[in-house]
C-alpha cells in the first residue's frame, strides 16, 4: 500500500539532485515504457557511463538490448527491434568488474530466463557465491559481478514452491541480499510479474518516482525526466515492491517501512545548457549566482560575522572545539585545503585534512574534542559517506557541506550547510569547488568570531565575502583573454602548477581540471617546493602557471617565476600584480585586487576558463571526459 505518511514541500530550496557513478532508471504504469527509459538514461548520461542497456516486459516476455558504447547507440537498437511493454528497467554502465562488452552490460538475465538485473555498485563476495552457484547448476555469460545477483535472487525463488504470490518477488530479492557483501542499488523484473519491479539499495542512491498511475525508479531523481512529481528516497539495506499505484517498502531484515513522499521542484531541477555550449562552461559562468546563493541568508546583521543554524552546534559547543578534520575527496578535498588555510587564520583552530577514502581505512587517532567536516557536493561520495559513519561510530560529532538536499549525507551528518550551488552537470567540478571554499570562509568567520577574531576583522572580511559575486563576475570578463592563451598553450603535454599558501589548493584544482577535461599532465606543488624537485621539469616545453595573489609572500613567488623563466620555462602568471611579472611572465592574466580570504576563491576561475578552453582547442569532450564518472559511489 502506498502510504504517504508525510509530504514533505521543499519550497525555495533546490531539491535533492543525486549523482552517482552510472546510473538506473525503471518505469511501470500503462504507458510505452521503452522512450521512457531512454529519455531518462540521455538525463543521466553527463555522469560517465560506457554502455547502456534496457530489458521491457510484457506479460512474461522479457525483452533485453543492450550494448556497449552511448546511449544513442541503444536507441538506434530499439527503432530497429522496437517492442511495446508497460514495464521496464534501463541502465547505464560503468564497468568496475569485466571489460566493456556488449554482454558486460546491464541488464543481466539468470540463467532460467526469469530475473533481469540492473545494478550500481559492486557485489564484493561475488565470486564465491558465482561458485555456490554453478555448482547448483545457474551459468554466466558475463564477467560482472551483477550477474551473480541476478541469478541468487533466481535461486531462492526457485527455493519457495508456494503459489506465485507478488511478495515471493519481493523474498526471492531480500533473501538474495542478506548474503551479498558490497554497494548495490538495484532494479529488478520478473517474468512472473508483469507489473512489478523490485528495487533495493546499500550505499548506492536510489528513489522512486511517484507518477499518476505511474511509478518510476532511479539512481538520480533526474532520471526521472520531469515524469514524477514525487519520490521517495530509498535508504539503505530497503526493499521495494513497486507497481503503477503502489508501493510496499521492508528492510532486509523484513520490517515493514513507513516512508516519506517529497515533493520534486522540477523548476529547480531544469537541467538545460541555457545556451552555453557545455554544462561545465554554463557552471563556470554560473559562479556569480552560486557564491550569492552560498552567502544569502549567513551574514549578521551587525555584518562582524556570519550566522549558520544548520550545524545545529552552539556557540560554546563550539568553543570547546579544540581540533577540525575534514574529509573529502578530489576537488571537494582541495575545498578542505582551502578550508584549512581560512579556519587556521580566521579561527585559529588546528586543521587537518584527509582523503575519505584513506581515513575510513586508517583508523586515525582523533582527539575527543574534534570536530569532523565532510564536504561532498554530491552528498553521495561512498568513501566520504563512510568516513563520516567511521567518525559517527566513533562518537565523532559531523558535520557535512553538500549541494544536495536530502542526499546521504545530509541525512546521516548531525548539522551542515548546503551549497545551494544549484545543479552541477559538468563532471570537471566548477561552482561547487567555490562555493565550497566560499561556505568555508564564513565557518572561519563564525568560528574566529567566537574566538580571536576582532570586530573590526569580522566586518572587513563579510565585506569581502559580500564582494564576491561581484568579484567573481569581474573575472568572468576575462575569459576572451585567457581564450586566446589557452590557443598558445594547447599544444604543450605536461604542465605545472605553483601557488603559495590558500593559493597552493588552488594550484592543486587547476591541475586537476587540466587533467580531468584535456588529459594533460599537470602537477601542482607549493611554489617553495619547486627547488626540492619539480625544477627538474622545468623546460620550454613545460609550462607553469603561477598564481600570485597572497600578499605575504608575493616577493616569494615572483622569484620562483623568475627561476623557472631563467630556464626556459612558460610562464603564465595569475596575478593582482601584473606590473610584477612584466620580466617573467610570458602570459598574465590580471586579476582584481581582492581581500586574501577571497584568494582560493578568485583565483580559480580563471584556471577553471583555462582548463576549459585548452580541452575546447584539443577537441576533447568537456563534458564526458574518459573514465570519470561525475560523483564517486563504487570504491
Ligand atoms: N559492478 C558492476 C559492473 O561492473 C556495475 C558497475 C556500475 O555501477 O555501473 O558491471
Amino acid at each position: 500500500m502506498l502510504c504517504f505518511v508525510k509530504v514533505i514541500q521543499f519550497i525555495g530550496i533546490w531539491l535533492q539532485k543525486i549523482f552517482t557513478m552510472c546510473g538506473i532508471t525503471g518505469y511501470v504504469g500503462y504507458k510505452n515504457a521503452s522512450p521512457i527509459l531512454l529519455e531518462g538514461l540521455r538525463k543521466l548520461e553527463y555522469r560517465g557511463y560506457d554502455s547502456a542497456g534496457l530489458a521491457l516486459l510484457n506479460g512474461s516476455q522479457l525483452y533485453l538490448e543492450k550494448r556497449k558504447g552511448r546511449v544513442s547507440v541503444l536507441a538506434d537498437e530499439m527503432q530497429k527491434h522496437p517492442f511495446r511493454a508497460q514495464t521496464g528497467i534501463s541502465h547505464t554502465r560503468w564497468a568496475t568488474h569485466g571489460e566493456v562488452t556488449d554482454a558486460n552490460a546491464h541488464p543481466h538475465l539468470s540463467s532460467d530466463g526469469n530475473f533481469a538485473l540492473v545494478h550500481n555498485g559492486i557485489i564484493e563476495n561475488y565470486e564465491s557465491i558465482k561458485k555456490f552457484l554453478s555448482a547448483e547448476g545457474y551459468s554466466f555469460s558475463s564477467q560482472t559481478d551483477s550477474e551473480v545477483l541476478a541469478n541468487l535472487i533466481a535461486y531462492h525463488y526457485a527455493r519457495r514452491t508456494d503459489e506465485k504470490c507478488e511478495s515471493r518477488f519481493l523474498e526471492a530479492v531480500r533473501k538474495a541480499l542478506m548474503h551479498v557483501e558490497g554497494t548495490y542499488g538495484i532494479a529488478v523484473l520478473c517474468r512472473f510479474f508483469p507489473k512489478q519491479i523490485v528495487a533495493a539499495r546499500k550505499g548506492s542512491p536510489l528513489l522512486i518516482g511517484v507518477g499518476k498511475d505511474e511509478m518510476l525508479v532511479s539512481s538520480d531523481v533526474l532520471g526521472f525526466a520531469g515524469r514524477a512529481k514525487n519520490v521517495i528516497y530509498l535508504e539503505d539495506s530497503q526493499v521495494a515492491s513497486i507497481a503503477p499505484e503502489n508501493c510496499d517498502i521492508v528492510t532486509i531484515g523484513n520490517k515493514q517501512i513507513d516512508f516519506v513522499v517529497s515533493k520534486i521542484d522540477w523548476e529547480l531541477e531544469n537541467a538545460d545548457l541555457a545556451g552555453a555550449s557545455h554544462y561545465m562552461e554554463k557552471e563556470i559562468f554560473e559562479q556569480p549566482k552560486a557564491l550569492e546563493n552560498a552567502i544569502r541568508g549567513r551574514i549578521s546583521d551587525d555584518l562582524s560575522t556570519a550566522q549558520l543554524g544548520g550545524i545545529n552546534m552552539t556557540p560554546n559547543e563550539l568553543r570547546q572545539i579544540d581540533r577540525i578534520l575534514f574529509c573529502a575527496c578530489g576537488t571537494a578535498w582541495h575545498a578542505c585545503l582551502a578550508a584549512e588555510h581560512l579556519i587556521e587564520k580566521y579561527a585559529r583552530i588546528p586543521v587537518e585534512v584527509e582523503y575519505a577514502s584513506e581515513f575510513r581505512y586508517r583508523n586515525a587517532p582523533l582527539d575527543k574534542s574534534t570536530l569532523v567536516f565532510v564536504i561532498s557536493q554530491s552528498g553521495e561520495t561512498i568513501d566520504t559517506l563512510e568516513a563520516l559513519r567511521e567518525s559517527k561510530r566513533k562518537g565523532f560529532k559531523t558535520l557535512a557541506i553538500t549541494n544536495s538536499v536530502g542526499s546521504t549525507i545530509s541525512r546521516e551528518s548531525d548539522g551542515g550547510l548546503y551549497q545551494y550551488a544549484g545543479k552541477e552537470i559538468g563532471v570537471a567540478s566548477t561552482k561547487a569547488f567555490t562555493s565550497q571554499v566560499a561556505i568555508s570562509l564564513l565557518l572561519a568567520l563564525y568560528i574566529g568570531r567566537m574566538r580571536d577574531l576582532s570586530f573590526a576583522e569580522g566586518r572587513e572580511i563579510v565585506k569581502a565575502v559580500k564582494s564576491l559575486p561581484a568579484m567573481a563576475e569581474e573575472v568572468l570578463k576575462l575569459a576572451p583573454k585567457i581564450q586566446e592563451i589557452a590557443k598558445k598553450y594547447a599544444k604543450f603535454d605536461d604542465f605545472l602548477f605553483l601557488g603559495r599558501l590558500s593559493e597552493f589548493p588552488v594550484a592543486l584544482e587547476g591541475a586537476l581540471k587540466l587533467k580531468e577535461i584535456s588529459y594533460i599532465h599537470a602537477e601542482a606543488y607549493p611554489a617553495g617546493e619547486m627547488k626540492h624537485g619539480p625544477i627538474a621539469l622545468v623546460c620550454p616545453e613545460c609550462p607553469t602557471v603561477v598564481f600570485a595573489n597572497t600578499d605575504d609572500v608575493l616577493p616569494k613567488i615572483i622569484s620562483n617565476a623568475q627561476e623557472i623563466k631563467a630556464r626556459k620555462g612558460p610562464v603564465i602568471a595569475i596575478t593582482n600584480s601584473p606590473e610584477d611579472f612584466e620580466k617573467s611572465a610570458d602570459d598574465i592574466i590580471p586579476l582584481p585586487k581582492v581581500h586574501e580570504a577571497l584568494c582560493p576563491i578568485i583565483s580559480t576561475i580563471p584556471a577553471q576558463l583555462l582548463a576549459y578552453y585548452i580541452a575546447l582547442e584539443r577537441g576533447c569532450d568537456v563534458d564526458k571526459p574518459r573514465n570519470l564518472a561525475k560523483a564517486v559511489t563504487v570504491e
